[in-house]
């Protein structure tokens, strides 16, 4: 029988059963348009406040904080653009670092073009932002910090306890500045509270969380002014316009409750599998590099690069074999780039392009690591032989 085992969660994740369950009136006789008056618009209004409330919960925010939008990448834009839109007159700088998601970077990139100014930090080698070096970037004109929460590829945690601090001792002696957080892997890893981190935008996404894909949510502090991105409609107390897709919310809520009631024992259960993997594969292959710090980072995640081996391959050889891994190169101009974030580590090139991320979810057993141990070696072992370099280094 042909096995498949799922090691690529930091990507998606299957929907919950009992999310599913809960999403499923709203597909069929529950449809109605939360604005409406009548009796079927009230019945989605309803489910539409109680998932509002179950998310806002999670992250420890008020439910009239959540605004609910399609998924982590619309909640980057309308937390960036939104910001940058309502508070230009402040000031046009930006601080960020150089191993945010796509959806904070190429917004960001955009923003330069607008003529703002934009601070890319470095992470070194451990992958972790320096709150020094965001402190020593902040400008007269500074207006936005936006840092990751925890990083999708390499799974390390940042510090955005220490800059929400600083940002807030900021405000409060009377400067304009906002920090966002992309907290999109972090939720349901670690606790993810908007006040401990102190953050005026955070955003999260659905399908990394066992909810379906198309949905996610902008936390916004009270009081912070921003510019809706979707206007021609009056939702989302006029931050993001259109009808809300109600079976999405309804699930996202299901998918935030059940996320925060398991959370300390998916968390420690996501660990030992993660552990119990990166300690085999240490004995069992050879040139091997972990990428990024090895405390500070989330329960699910394991980067490794595998030396003179090409990370398409292994993934190809992977998956021919029933696994599901991830690299992070983008297929840019025909050519395959290592990715940024293995980059900014210092990696070198061999390292960079052998590099794969192993990412665990709450239906990977024990089994499944068994099975990966028994495959991922032979794999190596076979891309090496054909390697002239690494043939050439063993001599
Ligand atoms: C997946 C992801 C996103 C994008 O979320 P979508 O819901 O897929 O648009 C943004 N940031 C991070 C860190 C992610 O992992």
């Amino acid at each position: 029988m042909f096995r498949r085992v799922y090691l690529d969660n930091s990507a998606t994740t299957p929907i919950d059963r009992e999310v599913i369950d809960a999403m499923l009136p709203f597909l069929t006789e529950k449809f109605g348009n939360a604005s409406s008056i009548h009796f079927f618009g009230q019945e989605a209004r309803g489910a539409v406040d109680k998932a509002r409330h179950q998310v806002a919960e999670i992250i420890n925010a008020r439910p009239n904080e959540i605004v609910f939008t399609s998924g982590g990448t619309e909640a980057n834009n309308l937390a960036i653009r939104g910001l940058v839109e309502a508070n230009e007159k402040y000031g046009k700088h930006i601080i960020t670092s150089q191993i945010e998601h796509s959806a904070v970077k190429e917004v960001c990139q955009d923003m330069e073009k607008r003529g703002l100014e934009v601070t890319y930090l470095p992470v070194y080698e451990d992958g972790i932002v320096k709150t020094e070096d965001v402190k020593a970037a902040i400008r007269e004109d500074t207006i936005l910090i936006s840092v990751m929460t925890a990083n999708n590829e390499i799974g390390t945690i940042q510090p955005v306890e220490e800059i929400g601090k600083f940002v807030r001792r900021l405000r409060e002696q009377g400067k304009k500045i906002w920090f966002h957080t992309d907290a999109v892997q972090a939720l349901g890893k670690i606790p993810v509270d908007v006040e401990e981190i102190g953050c005026d935008l955070l955003s999260i996404s659905g399908h990394k969380l066992y909810a379906p894909k198309g949905i996610g949510a902008l936390y916004v502090r009270r009081g912070v002014r921003l510019h809706a991105q979707n206007i021609g409609g009056h939702q989302e107390r006029e931050r993001r316009g259109g009808t809300e897709s109600v079976p999405h919310i309804v699930a996202f809520g299901k998918a935030c409750e059940l996320a925060k009631i398991n959370l300390a024992e998916t968390a420690s259960n996501l660990k030992n599998l993660r552990d119990k993997f990166e300690n085999n594969v240490a004995e069992r292959i050879s040139d091997i590099e972990p990428n990024g710090n090895r405390e500070n980072r989330l329960p699910n995640i394991s980067n490794i690069s595998f030396r003179s081996v090409e990370g398409e391959g292994l993934l190809i050889n992977l998956d021919l074999q029933g696994v599901a891994v991830s690299t992070g190169s983008a297929c840019s101009s025909g050519s395959l780039e290592p990715s940024p974030v293995i980059r900014a580590l210092g990696r070198n090139d061999e390292l960079a392009r052998g590099a794969i991320r192993f990412s665990f979810g709450k239906d990977n057993t024990e089994d499944d690591v068994e099975y990966v141990l028994e495959v991922l070696p032979k794999a190596v072992e076979n891309l090496r032989r054909l390697s002239p370099n690494f043939q050439a280094a063993k001599k």
